[in-house]
């Protein structure tokens, strides 16, 4: 017997309770329309949900200040970034941002702000306080359907210690996150799609869902991410010893964020060799970085800097220190041209650290790392195809193919302003939400299934792809999914997953060339014929089938 809560209504329902869920809530709320936010606070699902709480909550407000943002946009996401981003973010990025700072505490850093807490963790526990406060209400459930199609928006279903319950409601803004860590390379979010799922059985459409932006530096030994700032002044090689000194080089010189995309494209297209990042020259680089700061901001004779106490002077020391007694004036004579101290390159920390006597050898394997999703639900300026449904946040296919850090949050708080212009002018204050039944079931988390899924999209379809490989996972996902609905379990996440599954495997056999993070063995270069086209996926409900097209971005609703 299922126990059921009392039903609730509500003008708007908002589906994640992250950044972009959030950002969505509060300006609603303060335009005066009711609405719930419904968001899954529990542990049992897999762990803490969402990528939120990871995060530090950077703004990237630098490259607003692009002479050519649209372009520069369209460059970055390799000709396949959503066309309403750029919009979105001009438009409303600003004003956003103040409105941010007025609530909570922001803090320069080198791209724009970052929150002050810099925890994602310690926001959200402040936001949902604050809808609170504003007359919002907020539930700890969790979401096992969307009752919407292309003409009516009628609410959803949830599930919340074990009773079922309905919220109704006019507008449904879905906010639920990605989908990476249906991939078993993942750093660990709980973002799995499930909501994805949903909205495709509704008649949905789904857009880029093979693109995952991977971290080029994920360590094999830890399955963690290495920020890039942290290996900086590596050896990056191949198990025979052949170096990648074009990565080094960019690592040297700060640009390791713009490595990401090479690495990734090189660890992937050859797959049989192993390659390793080796820290061991790091204490030096350091070295050679105060140094060479200091050589920037003052600019001072090396002659001079022998007398006096001077910034450079310790930084030469500090440096020179690093080398056996015998070597230090050799090393000094390499480090200063004529009279001057020099800025060293990367060319010349290859020659000092062959004095250099390595004290720790620290080397790792290295490979992509699964970090966040970059397609999802199809929209245009954040309304999706289904009636009064609107999507923003990670769960919506944003920017395309490569991305640029702190611009996530950015977008999102531009998309929350957008959203809650269009439901303030779509809706009439007087309408009642309709009715509709529940299905009587629960949904169960299968944390079996969910392995043996990552197993098989990270086999099949990241570490190579090939295609008749490819249709037999496809199948593989269809038969499971077959054999849960003849079981009753269509509530079950399983069957949710196994439908995103199965849309990113047919978008990549749609897409015939590599792309940015996505790559395919046997389709190994970018198509200029298919720039602007965008992977389209619907999901047929009634012969449970799961059909995959390239369009431009104006058909994407066909
Ligand atoms: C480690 C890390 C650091 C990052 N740092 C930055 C940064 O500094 N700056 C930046 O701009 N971007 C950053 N990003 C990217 C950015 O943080 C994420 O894209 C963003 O947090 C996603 O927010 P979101 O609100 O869309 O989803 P999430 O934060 O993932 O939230 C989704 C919510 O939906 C809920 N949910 C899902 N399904 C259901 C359901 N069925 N029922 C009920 N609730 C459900 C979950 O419980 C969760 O609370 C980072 C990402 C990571 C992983």
């Amino acid at each position: 017997m299922i126990e059921i809560l009392p039903d609730l209504n509500s003008t708007v329902a908002v589906v994640g309770g992250g950044v972009a869920g959030t950002w969505a809530t509060y300006k609603l709320l303060k335009v005066g329309i009711a609405t719930t936010l419904i968001t899954y606070l529990d542990k049992d699902r897999g762990g803490i949900q969402g990528s939120t709480y990871r995060s530090v909550g950077a703004l990237n407000t630098s490259v607003l200040k692009k002479h050519d943002f649209t372009s520069y946009l369209d460059d970055l996401g390799r000709k396949c970034t959503h066309p309403s981003v750029a919009k979105a973010l001009q438009l409303y990025f600003k004003d956003e941002i103040d409105e941010l700072s007025s609530i909570v505490a922001l803090k320069p850093i080198k791209i724009g702000l970052a929150l002050e807490s810099e925890s994602g963790k310690v926001f959200l526990q402040y936001m949902y306080e604050l809808l609170e406060s504003l007359g919002g209400r907020i539930i700890n459930a969790w979401v096992t359907r969307l009752v919407a199609d292309k003409d009516y928006c009628r609410g959803l279903q949830y599930e919340k210690n074990g009773y079922i319950g309905k919220l109704r409601c006019r507008a449904i803004v879905l906010a639920s996150g990605g989908y990476a860590d249906l991939y078993s390379n993942s750093i660990n979010t709980n973002c799995l799609g499930t909501i994805l799922g949903r909205f495709l059985e509704c008649g949905g459409t789904a857009t880029n869902l093979e693109f995952l932006f991977k971290h080029g530096y994920g360590n094999i030994d830890t399955n963690g991410l290495t920020p890039t700032e942290e290996i900086a002044g590596a050896e990056v090689y191949d198990k025979n010893k052949n170096r990648l000194f074009s990565l080094e080089k960019k690592l040297f010189e700060g640009k390791g964020t713009d490595t990401h995309l090479e690495a990734v494209k090189i660890w992937l297209s050859n797959e049989n060799i192993d390659y390793f990042i080796d820290l061991s020259y790091r204490p030096l680089y350091l070295a050679v970085c105060e140094l060479n700061s200091t050589i920037q901001s003052n600019s001072i004779q090396a002659k001079n800097c022998q007398q006096t106490i001077i910034p450079e002077k310790k930084a030469l020391e500090k440096l020179l220190e690093l080398f056996p007694q015998k070597m230090r004036t050799d090393v000094f004579n390499q480090i200063v041209d004529g009279d001057r101290l020099q800025v060293i390159e990367y060319e010349k920390f290859q020659q000092l650290k062959q004095n250099f006597k390595i004290e720790q050898s620290r080397k790792f394997k290295v490979k992509p790392i699964t970090y966040f999703s970059l397609g999802g639900i199809a929209h245009t300026d954040f309304c999706t195809n289904l009636k009064n449904v609107y999507v923003t946040g990670e769960c919506m296919h944003d920017f395309g193919a490569n991305r640029v850090g702190g611009l996530p949050w950015s977008l999102y708080l531009a998309s929350g302003r957008t959203i809650c212009e269009h439901i303030a002018n779509q809706l009439q204050a007087d309408e009642k939400p309709l009715d509709f039944e529940l299905v009587f079931q629960k949904s169960n988390f299968d944390g079996d299934l969910l392995k043996v899924i990552r197993r098989r999209l990270y086999e099949y379809q990241q570490k190579s792809f090939n295609e008749s490989y490819a249709q037999e996972c496809i199948d593989w996902f269809r038969e499971t999914r077959s054999t849960l609905i003849l079981n009753n379990e269509n509530l079950s996440d399983s069957i949710a997953w196994l439908i995103v599954a199965e849309a990113i495997m047919r978008s990549c056999l749609c897409r015939r060339e590599s792309r940015g993070y996505f790559f395919r063995s046997d389709f190994q270069w970018e198509d200029e014929n298919l720039d602007k086209y965008f992977s389209c996926v619907w999901y047929n409900k009634h012969n449970d089938f799961i059909e995959a097209r390239l369009l431009e971005a104006s058909n994407f609703y066909v």
